[in-house]
């Protein structure tokens, strides 16, 4: 099987790419695709940087799918907590993704919802959950599954974090995790999010990402190569 790597920034993907063997690369919408093996897996493994937001990570996404046939597609990356009790440096695996940011409620409609689509949550694949949950159990970190919102904004104020937080009841926030579960959704392509937390989504989270997103970045990476061997 083929399986599509995607992190939005060179520091979630650098550890990754570190450690695959890299047969090819291929420049498309200015995004490197490195095609190749990672460890001793079976699988093939397209890694690509997607660029951050929700756009970057959707083109990025279908053109894993178009191009390079993936028949799965992990997220990895960091995030903002907004669960109390998920904290900085742990693992959320996602169960499914909404876009906080989407918005014609002043038309009636519920926030988040994509009018005229038939779903705006997009649940991750059962299988890939279960492999991610067993990876981070073994490596001994707590498991925290749930839903991942994403937006074209980074969170920090409290209000924001709150809103999201009464709307969605997620258990981080980042901003391309929704879109790369819309684009495999539409394909039906099946997907997880893996993200690790770099910050709280509130007060101090500008300080909090500086410091500790590329801490972060390694051990979402870890966890992604872990899970290539399993699934
Ligand atoms: N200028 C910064 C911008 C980073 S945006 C830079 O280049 O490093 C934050 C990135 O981390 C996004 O890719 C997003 O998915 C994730 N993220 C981490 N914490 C977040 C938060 N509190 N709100 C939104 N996204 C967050």
């Amino acid at each position: 099987m083929t399986i599509g790597i995607i992190g939005a920034m060179e520091e979630e993907i650098t550890n990754i790419l570190n450690d695959m063997n890299v047969v090819a690369a291929k420049n498309v919408l200015g995004l490197d695709f490195h095609l190749g093996t990672l460890n001793n897996s079976s699988h093939n493994i397209v890694l690509v940087r997607s660029g951050i937001g929700k756009v970057n990570a959707a083109l990025c996404t279908q053109v894993l799918i178009d191009l390079f046939a993936v028949d799965a597609v992990i997220n990895v990356g960091v995030a903002g907590a907004i669960d109390k009790n998920i904290k900085i440096g742990d693992i959320v695996i996602s169960t499914d993704a909404v876009q906080h940011d989407f918005d014609t409620s002043a038309l009636g409609d519920e926030p988040g919802v994509i009018s005229r689509m038939d779903t705006s949550v997009f649940p991750a694949d059962a299988h890939l959950i279960e492999v991610a949950k067993k990876v981070v159990s073994d490596i001994g970190f707590p498991v925290y599954e749930g839903r991942i919102a994403s937006g074209d904004q980074f969170v920090s104020d409290p209000a924001v974090k709150e809103r999201i937080a009464k709307l969605f009841d997620p258990v981080c926030c980042e901003m391309e995790g929704a879109a790369i579960a819309h684009a495999c959704y539409l394909n039906k392509i099946p997907f997880v999010i893996i993200r690790a937390i770099s910050d709280n989504a509130a007060e101090g989270s500008d300080v909090n990402y500086e410091r500790f997103f590329r801490e972060a970045a390694v051990t979402a990476g870890r966890i992604i190569k872990n899970m290539i061997a399993e699934i």
